[in-house]
């Protein structure tokens, strides 16, 4: 659902010819998708520092609300990946939150650090944090890195810039082997799907909602996605398969 990043992958589903080898930006053996973001061995120190500043950002939440809240000093103790990942390749749940998913038993996490009250709006408040914290720490980082990449190929950057209408006889139907907005297209999604994830946040806050089907946030539809998506984790760096998710 929420594979709309501009990845290598997704580019290629439009631009066959320049984005189907695109290789991680950090680790140039793997083929760019959301799910390598997410296990991208180059990017593990960046996944912890996200994780901390989360951390961090609850001690500060906590700080406003009483005094009797204990966030976890270890890493490791701060919203804990559950099961046993010798079964399943669930990811982390910092990593579910960085794609804007909130996953329902991380509330019961914040209740044994006595958050007692306003679980809601801090659980959407560090839903919001840790999206923004992974666009600067790895999104940002990443797109720098393309544009060098791009510029080495020669390929402009007005191209992909620009949303050249060069007096096309056919304006409905603009040329989708060059169109250069697509990526602003999947980003201008992504941005939007981010932002309906914390509009359905707040409407389960409001509603005092809990828990729906397997516990996750989320709607029933999503999980047929979210099925797909973690169908990839097991595949890992072999994955070589287009991940459609319409
Ligand atoms: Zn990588």
């Amino acid at each position: 659902m929420n594979n709309y990043l501009p990845t290598g992958d997704n580019l290629a589903k439009r631009n066959d010819r320049l984005y189907s080898e695109w290789k991680c930006l950090f680790y140039n053996e793997a083929r760019e998708t959301l799910a390598h973001l997410l296990i991208c061995p180059k990017l593990k120190i960046e996944w912890n520092e996200i994780k901390d500043a989360t951390r961090r950002h609850t001690i500060e939440l906590a700080n406003t609300q009483n005094n009797s809240v204990i966030v976890p000093d270890q890493l490791d103790e701060f919203f804990p990946a559950v099961g046993d990942s010798e079964l399943h390749s669930l990811p982390d749940p910092i990593k579910l939150m960085a794609m804007g998913i909130f996953p329902e038993f991380l509330k019961s996490n914040l209740q044994q650090m006595r958050f007692t009250t306003n679980i809601g709006p801090v659980c959407s408040e560090l839903l919001d944090f840790t999206v923004k914290k992974f666009r600067d720490t790895i999104w940002k980082p990443r797109c720098d890195r393309n544009v060098e990449r791009e510029k080495a190929l020669g390929i402009s950057k007005a191209d992909k810039c620009t949303y050249t209408t060069t007096t096309s006889d056919n304006p409905r139907r603009p040329n989708v082997e060059t169109d250069p907005s697509y990526y602003h297209t999947l980003l201008e999604r992504w941005k939007s799907n981010h932002k309906h994830g914390i509009d359905a946040m707040n409407t389960y806050i409001n509603r005092g909602y809990h828990g729906l089907n397997y516990g996750w946030a989320t709607t029933r539809s999503h999980i047929h996605n979210w099925n797909k998506l973690f169908s990839q984790f097991k595949e890992g760096d072999k994955d070589d398969h287009t991940n459609t998710q319409e």
